[in-house]
């Protein structure tokens, strides 16, 4: 491929068609759009109606002078009590996540919208004490991010929209298939078929895959 095939940080503003007019007012025309965004975002580029609404998540980031425990693992909260879904260290994977001489730990929370950060972070911390204990206090927050689009909310297994929604203009994601990278790499293969089968009017579309057949 050109070097410039791929342009990344650049964000879309606007489809009208087959034209893309980014945000800094540059249109692309091309023979196929394929837009590969969040469920809410394709929608307001494509005019889609909303099908989904979105579950969010907050993922805080820790600097620790030492890991809490040394295996590569994910830890789940598996009691049920207190708002952490889910814990893991990366750096316990790949050192240079962290900064120098310390431990990277990332914290997941589910939902959680109505809280702001400085209270997400109390509650996070109140939690992370009473499993590791005071050693908590030396750890140093990096980052608080809330991804307000993490999971699209599905209801149905059975959930598998078209990929092509007028010609030459296509939406893909976990959205279209089930919620999962496993869903959002399905949706974007059967987009790419779709493509490939229009360019090919002779050539027949190749079959989807029941979702339900390659579910995590
Ligand atoms: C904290 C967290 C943990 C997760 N863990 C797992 C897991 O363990 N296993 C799993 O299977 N799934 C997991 N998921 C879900 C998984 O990440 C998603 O299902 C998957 O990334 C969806 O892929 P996607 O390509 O549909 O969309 P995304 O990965 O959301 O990509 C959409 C892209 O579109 C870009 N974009 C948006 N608007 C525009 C615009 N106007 N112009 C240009 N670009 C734009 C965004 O910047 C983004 O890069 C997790 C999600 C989160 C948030």
């Amino acid at each position: 491929m050109p070097a410039d095939s791929i342009r990344l940080n650049t964000r879309v503003a606007a489809i009208s068609g087959k034209t893309v007019e980014l945000e800094s007012g540059e249109t692309i025309s091309a023979e196929a759009v394929v837009v590969a965004t969040e469920g809410p975002e394709a929608n307001r580029l494509t005019g889609l109606e909303p099908a989904l609404g979105s579950r969010s998540v907050f993922c805080l980031y820790f600097s620790a002078p030492e890991p809490p425990y040394l295996e590569p693992m994910l830890t789940l909260n598996g009691g049920g009590h207190g708002i952490i879904n889910n814990l893991c260290v990366p750096s316990q994977i790949q050192p240079s996540y962290a900064p120098e001489n310390r431990a990277l730990v990332s914290v997941s929370v589910l939902g959680g919208a109505h809280r702001d950060m400085r209270t997400m972070e109390t509650v996070v911390r109140d939690q992370l004490k009473r499993w590791y204990g005071l050693v908590v206090t030396e750890w140093k927050l990096l980052h608080i991010y809330r991804i307000a689009h993490a999971l699209p909310a599905l209801t149905s297994v059975e959930w598998q929209l078209p990929n092509q929604i007028q010609p030459g203009l296509y939406v893909c994601g976990d959205h279209r298939g089930t919620p999962s990278i496993q869903g959002a790499m399905e949706s974007g293969r059967l987009a790419a078929e779709d493509v490939l089968a229009a360019r090919s009017p002779a050539a027949p579309a190749a079959a989807a895959v029941p979702p339900s057949a390659t579910d995590n």
